[in-house]
């Protein structure tokens, strides 16, 4: 049975974009591959970029992001689920993997460039982060990594690493392969400015845990389809974000009935944009409903997150160990 792994950013709180891009996705894998779905929120990753880390905020974006994936439908019970710096392994076996990877390599990663011409000062870490990231992945020996496309070459880079540890210790690890999330890449900002991202600030995004009355006053002003000028001007709703939230949200005779009203004016784009919101309500309602429960048992998460952690050294711990013994440290 293949075994999946995912690291989730403790970057506070997932939008929709998230959800429809990975989190459902990370449910339906642990639907089908159980324990073998292994999630972590990766802490360890979270300030390489010291200039916009918050110390205070870590532990609680940390409890934030478990929050979330539970009350989006991820059981703790069915798959494994743990934050990155419970498992000390994840450090140790990236160390390892900094030995066999030449700086030239790292600096050629398209996301390290583009996030280190914005810093005055380069970390280390930054350089380090796929080095890292393939260690996460590596230390359970897992094959199948759900990403988006941006982190597709980390994934061929892991696959490097794999192969280059292989062939200076012996065969240890497989060469993982990314599965790319569907759609995850094509969900537009609410502000109208091309993709939904959280780099763009609060404008861009609908969150999953965002009150609905907070969602209906981003949408009421989101812009819509420009040939629409007046009510009675038809529309294409393939050009509007609005059409494209219906597709996510709504039902199937809603999504029929308000592309064929666009089309013919016979809907105005305010009566649109609320019959979105019912499809909003239906959807994010019940999450929010179980994210309030858990952030009033925060023991409950906390706990979860332990038997996460323990779940996860079991097979870290005898992987890491057979890597220790590979590269001939003493014993
Ligand atoms: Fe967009 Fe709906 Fe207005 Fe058409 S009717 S332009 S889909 S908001």
């Amino acid at each position: 049975m293949p075994r999946v792994f995912s690291g989730i950013q403790p970057t506070g709180e997932p939008h929709i974009g998230n959800y429809f891009g990975a989190m459902r996705n990370y449910v339906a894998l642990g639907e089908q591959y159980g324990k073998n779905s292994i999630y972590c929120v990766v802490d360890l990753h979270a300030p390489t970029n010291p200039a916009a880390f918050d110390p205070a905020l870590l532990a609680a974006r940390t409890l934030d992001m478990a929050v979330a994936n539970f009350a989006a439908g991820l059981d703790p019970q069915k798959v494994i689920f743990f934050v990155q710096s419970h498992v000390r392994e994840h450090a140790e076996l990236g160390w390892l993997f900094t030995l066999l990877t030449p700086v030239g390599e790292l600096e050629r990663m398209t996301q390290y460039k583009d996030k280190a011409q914005k810093l005055e000062s380069t970390p280390a870490g930054l350089l380090m982060y796929p080095v890292l990231q393939a260690a996460d992945i590596l230390l359970y020996k897992a094959d199948t990594v759900p990403v988006g496309e941006d982190q597709v070459q980390h994934i061929e880079l892991t696959r490097e690493i794999a192969r280059k540890f292989n062939h200076a210790y012996g065969e240890t690890f497989p060469e993982p392969r990314a599965v790319l999330a569907e759609g995850a890449l094509r969900i537009p900002g609410v502000d109208g400015q091309g993709k939904m991202s959280k780099s763009k600030g609060e404008a861009s995004t609908l969150g999953i845990l965002e009150p609905l009355e907070s969602i209906w006053q981003k949408l009421r002003v989101a812009p819509t389809d420009p040939a629409r000028v007046r009510r009675t001007d038809p529309g294409d709703p393939d050009k509007c974000l609005v059409g494209d939230y219906h597709k996510l949200f709504s039902d199937a005779e809603t999504v029929a009935e308000v592309y064929a009203g666009c089309r013919t004016a016979g809907i105005g784009c305010v009566d649109c944009k609320k019959k979105l919101m019912v499809g909003i309500g239906a959807h994010l309602g019940p999450i929010q409903e179980r994210a309030a429960a858990l952030q009033a048992d925060p023991d409950y998460v906390r706990d979860a997150l332990a038997q996460g952690a323990r779940e996860a050294r079991a097979i870290a711990q005898p992987i890491m160990e057979e890597a220790r013994e590979r590269v001939g440290f003493l014993r």
